[in-house]
């Protein structure tokens, strides 16, 4: 055997080495009830997945550990995030576990240390993610004293919060298309109007960022799990398509249906399915019929609005939120006649109109 052909057997075993999965994205939802950590991949990485008892912790100490085979970072600020410490305890709310990352020579390793008396299960699943990547979700569910009550037994506006989420902000301008504005403005702007409506109407608002800055999808979850009780949230979006003529309104919400279950702990309750699916569905649908219908009912010039449906969808913003949700998507940017009234005041009032209607609905059913 040659020396060269030596050096190419080598490059071969060093290719074979390295990881050939790449963590693109990684979020951190913190919840009272439920923490989600999810990655988004490039393909769907082998798992090995053990739980050991911790001979130097007190016996209601657990260690899960998932080694992701084959899989680095693509990201290097993802890898500071995650690698740059011995491993943390989540900021004053949830000091029950503690995560750790490492990354071995072929595989990424994450260590999970928990009190089996806070926590009730550790469960991972994958999901088809936006934008073609692969997901996956890896859910911490807290023991819980009372759970958090979906639905409140009365419906005076004075006692139910509405959340909004303004979508995009700062650098993050989302679509920009033929619009005059940007995404993160129009939905600024239908979302100040819709906030004076609620308002008016008795509701408490609680808003994720009203000014216009970057602001990462877990922050925004964790304002509003961890903001005064938030009832349901409605994040506000416009769309764009590379199709010029593709116009309408969409409304999205988050269903279980979406995961797959790879696998579960072994020694816990089965975690209880999410029950938020079929409230948030419930919520889109009253909330879609009614801004179809505002816009209907006071539009007088040759205009439709177009109707895409209420669909599930996995965008984290529905997936991180402990209440019932919605995501609006109230026209395409990239349209010329729909970017042009989304643009005009008096189209953004029917707009936050209808769903300020949808949102009385809901309530009154
Ligand atoms: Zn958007």
């Amino acid at each position: 055997m040659t020396k060269l052909n030596l050096y190419l057997m080598g490059l071969l075993w060093l290719s074979n080495l390295q990881a050939n999965l790449t963590v693109e994205k990684f979020f951190e939802h913190l919840g009272r009830e439920t923490d989600k950590l999810v990655f988004y991949l490039h393909g769907t990485p082998k798992i090995e997945h053990t739980i050991t008892p911790l001979c130097d912790e007190p016996e209601h100490y657990r260690t899960e550990r998932f080694i992701f085979h084959k899989l680095s970072f693509a990201n290097d600020q993802i890898r500071k995030l995650l690698l740059n410490n011995k491993g943390y305890f989540h900021n004053g709310h949830h000091q029950c576990y503690k995560l750790q990352f490492k990354q071995l020579k072929n595989s990424l390793e994450l260590i999970l240390i928990y009190d089996i008396r806070q926590i009730k299960c550790v469960q991972y699943q994958s999901f088809k993610a936006i934008s073609g990547f692969d997901g996956l979700l890896i859910q911490i569910e807290h023991q819980l004293v009372g759970s958090q009550k979906l639905i409140k037994n009365n419906n005076l506006a004075q006692e139910i919060t509405i959340g909004i989420d303004y979508g995009h902000g700062g650098s993050d301008h989302g679509a920009i298309g033929l619009s005059a504005q940007p995404e993160k403005i129009i939905t600024r702007q239908v979302g100040f109007r819709l906030k004076k409506i609620l308002k008016n109407l008795g509701y408490k608002i609680v808003e994720t960022c009203p000014e216009d800055l970057k602001m990462d999808l877990d922050e925004r979850t964790y304002l509003i799990n961890f903001a005064e009780s938030v009832d349901l949230l409605i994040s506000l979006h416009a769309n764009h398509a590379a199709n010029k003529d593709a116009m309408g309104l969409e409304t999205f919400f988050g269903d279980d249906q979406l995961f797959k279950k790879i696998a579960q702990s072994s020694f816990t309750n089965l975690c209880e399915v999410n029950l938020l699916g079929n409230l948030s569905k419930k919520l889109a649908d009253t909330i879609h019929k009614a801004v179809l219908q505002e816009v209907s009912d006071n539009l007088t010039h040759a205009y439709e609005l177009k109707d895409r449906k209420v669909r599930c969808s996995a965008a984290q913003i529905l997936m991180g939120v402990e209440c019932p949700a919605i995501l609006i998507e109230l026209g395409y940017l990239s349209n010329a006649q729909e970017a042009k009234k989304l643009n005009e005041p008096e189209y953004q009032a029917l707009l936050a109109n209808g769903i300020a209607q949808g949102i009385k609905n809901y309530f009154a059913k």
